[in-house]
C-alpha cells in the first residue's frame, strides 16, 4: 500500500522515547527526561503578547507564501548584524519550522540519486529528509572530539555528490565547527561544484565566549552556494510555534517559495508577528536562557565525566552532551546483559527513571545523547540516579 519512499524511512527514535516516557508516567513512575531537544523555559512574554495582539487585530489570513515582508526584512537585519551576511527580503523564505525550511532546501537542490554528505553523528531527520527527496545520504564521520574531518569529506566526494548538510552548533554533539575547518570545507565545496545547507538553529546557544561562523560568510562563492537555515524554536523557546527560515541565493529562494506554496501555502500568519517581536526585542530573554544552559552544561559535564568509565567531550554549543558509554557494554546487573547503547538507555529508563536517547539514532553507536534542557534540580537528581544504576552493572 505504501510508497517506496515512505516505506524506506525510519520513525524518529526521539519520538519513540517520548511515547515510552508517557507510558511509564501514566503507570505512576517518576521519569527525568534528558531525551527531548526542547528548551524547558516558557516562551518570553513579549512574544506571546505580540501574538495575542496579532490575533486581536485579525492577522489571521494567508500571508504571501514566503512570509510577511516585515519579518523577512527583520531576518535580513539579523543576518547582517549577527552573521555579516547581506540578503534582500526576496532571498528569505519563512517556513513552518526549521524542519520545513530544511526540507524546502533539500527538495530544491536534490535530484533523484544525488549524494548528500552528512557529518556524523547527525540530527535524526537529515537522513530521512534526504531519502524522502530521492537523494542518497552519505555519512561522513567527524573526529573523536566531533570536529569536522575534512579529509573524510574529500574521500567521500564522488561525481554524484551534490550537497553537504552541515549543523553547527551541532545536535547531537554540541560541537561548534571552527572557522578554519569551515574554510577548508569550503575549498572542497568550491573545487567540486557542491552546495551546502547550513543548519544554524542553535546559533544563539554557545558557551565559553565561542563565536559561531556561518559557512556562507567565509567567501563570496560560499555565499552563493549556501542555504542558511535557522529558526525560532531553540533560541526563543518557541518549539510549538513552528517557525523557521532559509536565506539563500535568489534562484534557490524562489524554488523554496514555490515548493512551500504547494505544500503548506504559507507559515502561520499570527506567529510571524510573534517572531518579528522575538527578533527585534528579546535579546535579554535569550541571554538569560543561554546563561542557564551554560550552568547546566558545566554541571552535567562534570557529573558525567566523574562516573567511572563515562567519557564526555565538553561541547561549546546547543544543549546536548554525548558521552561515550562503551565501557558499560558487555556488563550485566545479574538479570539483564547490556550489549548496546540502546540497551543501556532502556536499562537507565527502567532502573533509574532517566530518559536519554541512544547514539544509534544519531548514527553513533556506543554513545548516549543527554539534553540538558531540564531544571538544575532535575539534572542533579537524574545524575544521582544514573550514577547509582551504573554502579550495579558489573
Ligand atoms: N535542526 C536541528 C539540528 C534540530 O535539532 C531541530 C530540532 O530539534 C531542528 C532543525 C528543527 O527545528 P524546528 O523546531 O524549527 O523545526
Amino acid at each position: 500500500m505504501l510508497s517506496k519512499r515512505i516505506a524506506s524511512i525510519t520513525p524518529s527514535a526521539t519520538h519513540a522515547m517520548t511515547a515510552r516516557i508517557a507510558e511509564k508516567r501514566a503507570a505512576g513512575e517518576s521519569i527525568i527526561t534528558f531525551s527531548i531537544g526542547e528548551p524547558d523555559f516558557l516562551t518570553p512574554r513579549p512574544i506571546v503578547e505580540a501574538c495575542e495582539l496579532a490575533l486581536r487585530e485579525g492577522k489571521t489570513k494567508y500571508t504571501s507564501s514566503n512570509g510577511i515582508a516585515a519579518l523577512r526584512e527583520a531576518v535580513c537585519e539579523k543576518l547582517r548584524k549577527d552573521n555579516g551576511l547581506r540578503y534582500s527580503p526576496a532571498q528569505i523564505c519563512i517556513s513552518s519550522g526549521a524542519k520545513q525550511a530544511l526540507s524546502n532546501a533539500v527538495y530544491a537542490l536534490c535530484d533523484e540519486g544525488d549524494e548528500v554528505l552528512i557529518p556524523t553523528p547527525c540530527y535524526v531527520s537529515y537522513v530521512e529528509i534526504v531519502k524522502l527527496a530521492g537523494g542518497v545520504p552519505v555519512l561522513v564521520p567527524t573526529n573523536d572530539d566531533f570536529s569536522l574531518n575534512t579529509e573524510n569529506f574529500r574521500k567521500a566526494v564522488t561525481p554524484r555528490t551534490k550537497l553537504i548538510l552541515l549543523n553547527s552548533p551541532n545536535n547531537p554533539t554540541g560541537a561548534v565547527y571552527s572557522r578554519m575547518s569551515l574554510e577548508e570545507l569550503a575549498r572542497i565545496v568550491e573545487e567540486n561544484d557542491l552546495y551546502v545547507i547550513s543548519d544554524e538553529i542553535y546559533e544563539k546557544l554557545v558557551y565559553d565566549g565561542v563565536k559561531v561562523t556561518s559557512i556562507a560568510s567565509v567567501s563570496d562563492a560560499m555565499y552563493e552556494r549556501t542555504v542558511v537555515v535557522n529558526g525560532f524554536s531553540k533560541a526563543y523557546s518557541m518549539t510549538g510555534w513552528r517557525l523557521g527560515y532559509t536565506a539563500s541565493n535568489l534562484t534557490v529562494s524562489k524554488a523554496c517559495n514555490a515548493f512551500q506554496g504547494h505544500m503548506t501555502s504559507c507559515p502561520v500568519s499570527f506567529v510571524q508577528y510573534a517572531a518579528l517581536k522575538a527578533l527585534t526585542d528579546c535579546d535579554t530573554a535569550v541571554e538569560e536562557m543561554r546563561r542557564a544552559f551554560e550552568m547546566r552544561r558545566d554541571y552535567m559535564y562534570t557529573r558525567l565525566n566523574t562516573m567511572p568509565g563515562i567519557r564526555c567531550q565538553k561541547p561549546q554549543g546547543a544543549f546536548y552532551l554525548m558521552p561515550d558509554v562503551r565501557a558499560y557494554l558487555g556488563r550485566s546487573d545479574g538479570e539483564r546483559k547490556i550489549e548496546t547503547a540502546e540497551e543501556l538507555c532502556n536499562y537507565l529508563l527502567d532502573e533509574a527513571g532517566v530518559a536519554a536517547v541512544f547514539g544509534e539514532a544519531f548514527c553513533m553507536p556506543g554513545t548516549i545523547r543527554f539534553a540538558y534542557a531540564n531544571s538544575m534540580e532535575n539534572i542533579r537528581l537524574g545524575m544521582d540516579r544514573m550514577e547509582t544504576a551504573l554502579t550495579n552493572l558489573k
